[in-house]
């Protein structure tokens, strides 16, 4: 175990926890760094914040946005993104309405082959927050139309599902120049899925990418020191949390399961203070 998880998700996004919620398992797991990045959302951080107001935790104000390039999906995570201001948040509303535009018509999609679910109860299960694709396989496992999440994507909605479709989203480079703009930090994440990373590194750093997670959920040691050795060849400050969305699959790691070091967090720090 860890004491610092920079890589968490609560209901203002897909995650299963409210901000108050995750915040108590934080503190029983003993954690002193979080962040709290929900996919175009940061709604849920001032939550966070003032359940965390009688402790010793400290809050890092995150965000991940999910973007694609052509190998693939890549997220970007933006700890210390100035998230009070008018134009992000004007932007992010605008992330979050094509989310449900998208939504509505996977699950269009679904029932026209025979799915049975009900877009009402997707919406209901997304609650306040950005609606995604896992919000969907819950009401599939409802509606026991699959038997496990995993088969949900594989299946259905994953990127070679049947019922897949695109949404609006920025591409990766936007992604690094917004979380700039907004004066955070832009930081690589989940770098193992990515392929051709060598290749792709020097384009996201000539954009303003300043880290890189390394220290990730279940990535194995190997994993783990090979981007070690990635992060500090290219400069990247070694990053890194559980990715916790509380789904309580057998796989799932919990909130400091997995994190970089506090060393880490002063390099973030560091960094802000001189950009600021
Ligand atoms: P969306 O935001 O609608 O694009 O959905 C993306 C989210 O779905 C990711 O952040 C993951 O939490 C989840 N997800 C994507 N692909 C898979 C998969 N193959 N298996 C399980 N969860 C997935
Ligand atoms: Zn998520
Ligand atoms: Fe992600
Ligand atoms: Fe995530």
């Amino acid at each position: 175990m860890v004491n610092v998880d920079l890589h968490l998700h609560t209901t203002f996004s897909d995650g299963n926890l409210t901000p108050d919620k995750l915040i108590q398992l934080a503190l029983k797991k003993n954690l002193h760094v979080i962040s709290i990045t929900d996919h175009d959302c940061t709604d849920g951080i001032d939550e966070a914040i003032l359940a965390a107001s009688d402790s010793n935790l400290t809050i890092i104000p995150g965000i991940e946005l999910n973007t694609d390039t052509d190998d693939g999906e890549i997220h970007i995570l933006g700890y210390f993104i100035d998230y009070q201001n008018k134009d992000l948040q004007k932007l992010l509303t605008e992330c979050r309405n094509s989310r449900v535009e998208r939504a509505k018509m996977i699950v269009e999609k679904l029932n026209g082959i025979g799915i049975d679910i009900q877009w009402e109860r997707v919406q209901e299960l997304a609650g306040h927050g950005a609606i995604g694709r896992p919000h969907i396989a819950k009401a599939m496992l409802e509606t026991k139309s699959i038997r496990t999440f995993q088969e949900a994507f594989e299946k259905y909605i994953g990127r070679n599902g049947v019922a897949y479709i695109e949404r609006f989203r920025l591409n990766v480079f936007e992604a690094i120049s917004t979380i700039r703009q907004y004066h955070g930090i832009p930081v690589l994440a989940h770098p193992g899925y990515i392929k051709n990373l060598d290749k792709l590194l020097p384009n996201l750093i000539e954009f303003g990418l300043k880290g890189m997670e390394v220290f990730y959920a279940n990535y194995d040691k190997n994993t783990i020191n090979n981007l070690k050795n990635i992060a500090s060849k290219y400069e990247l400050i070694p990053c890194g949390g559980s990715d916790y969305h509380g789904i309580k699959t057998k796989t799932e790691k919990l909130p400091g399961a997995l994190g970089p070091p506090i060393e880490s967090v002063n390099q973030l720090i560091e960094l802000k203070n001189k950009q600021s």
